[in-house]
């Protein structure tokens, strides 16, 4: 016999499958059998323009220049950018710029250093 996860909801042993669907009898909870390698698979790889992996903290330069919304300001190529954050989103880096202030930009405009 195959053994079935537990609920993750409560914690209930007596889960059953149905349909591709593993349910709780004890609080009605239903989730895929898929959802938690989907999850696994779903982490996401930040690469900078070069195609080096970014992680939060890394130092990296801007590799051309970025016209800032909203205003007439510009970073300049090669400015330098400590300790980013990344993000879910289309602008995928949090950071801060020395002139310029808290701000976001995209991966694919920033080389790691
Ligand atoms: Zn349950």
């Amino acid at each position: 016999m195959s053994t079935l996860p537990a609920c993750p909801q409560c914690q209930s042993e007596f889960t059953y499958e149905d349909g591709g669907l593993f349910v709780c009898p004890e609080c009605a909870h239903e989730w895929s059998s898929e959802a938690s390698t989907l999850a696994e698979a779903a982490v996401k790889v930040y690469r900078d323009s070069a195609g080096n992996v970014l992680q939060d903290g890394d130092t990296v330069t801007v590799v051309k220049d970025l016209k800032l919304k909203g205003s007439s300001g510009v970073v300049k190529m090669g400015t330098k950018v400590k300790n980013i954050r990344l993000v879910d989103g289309d602008h995928d880096i949090d950071c801060k710029i020395d002139g310029f202030g808290a701000m976001s930009l995209k991966s694919e405009f920033v080389r790691k250093v």
